[in-house]
């Protein structure tokens, strides 16, 4: 029996602290991530990036361990990237994606010298080569293509089928035109090809799908065209652990699949394997972070189900509301403690719907306990909103036994500040 430990930090102590609800991010595990990232994929394969997706989650000092582990980081809006400006990011390893780029955010890429602008529609082409040709720079740049691969996974992540918002689809003659455009232009570079089939994957069949069709493009593109793609950026979408039914799959289940696939298509086509690019987001830091809450309300509904009332909810984890996502928690003072009660874990929101844990098997509580949430670290602190006026969670770092505030928790005049 006793308070849940959190890479050697009381969770328990955390809350009172600091307050709840709170996100706490253990730096350990994103850091081991990292390791993994490079002893399984970039020192094993000559011609490789990974870079974060950082819109998983961002914070200076997120950007700052990323730089420190030698990754680099894929943003898709002028936010990130400032966030990374902010941290004395290596542009050159930084890729710019965004279905709808705006003309400051662009202009501010391109000064930056960011390294791979991903190029999502032809009318960001133009708007690219304009812009260059402003600021007297070529801009390197990947096209992203919609595969038409279709992912298993929940349909507001999916992001590879035909029918997407997202990139030019896989079809000759749309590429042929672009590529052509693209050689053509005097300030744009077009190195490669982009695609990202989902998120939150499990199976590495939706990769191997995705570069045979590819694969079969480069060829196709190298005879008709003579152009030679010389990067291939794979996306993200490695899936990991929210409860019991699915685990992480260690990075090489994914990447050794991608390489060896790529290997023997471009064998057969006698070029040369192209560098590439892996874009984790969610493997990298989901399961680095835990939401601690204060439970509140508690009400039974006899023989239906008892409500138990959180200090937090859909603000600070849309996830659940959004896609259905499954979360597993624990009561973090009664750790060890026999679960004898089946609940559910209700948001504070003015919403139906606003409900965290659907289930949660816990022992005994009551008003005052303390609840974790599991596997929070990504698209939550990201997603996080004020609805309801609610002020974001602080976020607390944890490493090794030692803890550090890296984001105060917002106060209503904080809510208030641009309010005129
Ligand atoms: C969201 C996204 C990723 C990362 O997805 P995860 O599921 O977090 O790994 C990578 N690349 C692109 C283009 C994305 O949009």
């Amino acid at each position: 029996m006793g308070n849940l430990v959190f890479e050697g930090c009381d969770t328990v102590e955390l809350a009172k602290k600091y307050g709840t609800p709170l996100y706490v991010i253990s730096e350990d595990y994103i850091v081991d991530r990292c390791r993994e990232i490079r002893e399984d994929f970039l020192d094993k394969y000559e011609k490789t990036m990974a870079v974060y997706a950082s819109k998983a989650f961002l914070i200076k000092e997120m950007a700052r361990i990323i730089k420190r582990e030698g990754l680099g980081m894929d943003v898709v809006s002028g936010g990130e990237l400032y966030t990374a400006i902010q941290v004395d990011f290596p542009m050159d390893k930084i890729v710019f994606h965004g279905n709808n780029k705006s003309l400051y955010e662009i202009e501010m890429a391109i000064k930056n010298d960011v390294g791979r602008i991903v190029v999502d529609n032809i009318t960001e082409l133009d708007l690219i080569e304009r812009t260059a040709s402003k600021y007297n720079k070529i801009s390197s740049v990947l096209f992203r293509i919609t595969p038409g691969v279709d992912a298993h996974t929940h349909k507001y992540i999916q992001t590879g089928q035909v029918d997407s918002k997202f990139g030019i689809p896989l079809n000759e003659d749309i590429i042929n035109i672009a590529v052509k455009k693209a050689i053509n232009l005097d300030h744009v570079k077009l190195l490669g090809f982009h695609f990202h089939i989902g998120s939150q994957l499990y199976e590495n069949r939706g990769y191997i799908l995705a570069i045979r069709k590819i694969a079969y493009l480069m060829k196709q593109l190298k005879e008709q065209l003579g152009f030679i793609t010389k990067e291939l950026n794979t996306g993200g979408g490695y899936g990991i652990q929210y409860s019991g039914d699915e685990s992480r799959k260690p990075i090489k289940y994914f990447t050794d699949a991608i390489m060896s696939e790529l290997e023997n298509e471009c064998k057969k086509s006698g070029f040369e394997r192209p560098l590439v690019i892996i874009e984790p987001g969610r493997w990298i830091v989901g399961e680095a972070g835990i939401t601690l809450y204060t439970i509140g309300s508690i009400k039974e509904i006899p023989g239906v189900r008892t409500y138990v009332g959180v200090d937090g909810g859909m603000p600070d984890n849309p996830r659940p509301s959004l896609y259905e996502a499954k979360y597993e928690g624990i009561i973090a003072n009664k750790v060890g403690e026999k679960l004898i009660n089946t609940v559910t874990i209700a948001g504070k929101c003015c919403e139906s719907g606003d409900i965290l844990i659907q289930d949660l098997k816990v022992p005994k509580i009551e008003s005052g306990d303390v609840l974790a949430v599991f596997s929070t670290g990504a698209y939550n602190y990201s997603m996080a909103s004020n609805y309801n006026r609610l002020p974001k969670p602080a976020v607390v770092m944890v490493s090794q036994g030692e803890y550090r505030l890296m984001v105060k928790r917002e106060t209503y005049e904080d809510i208030m500040r641009n309010e005129l």
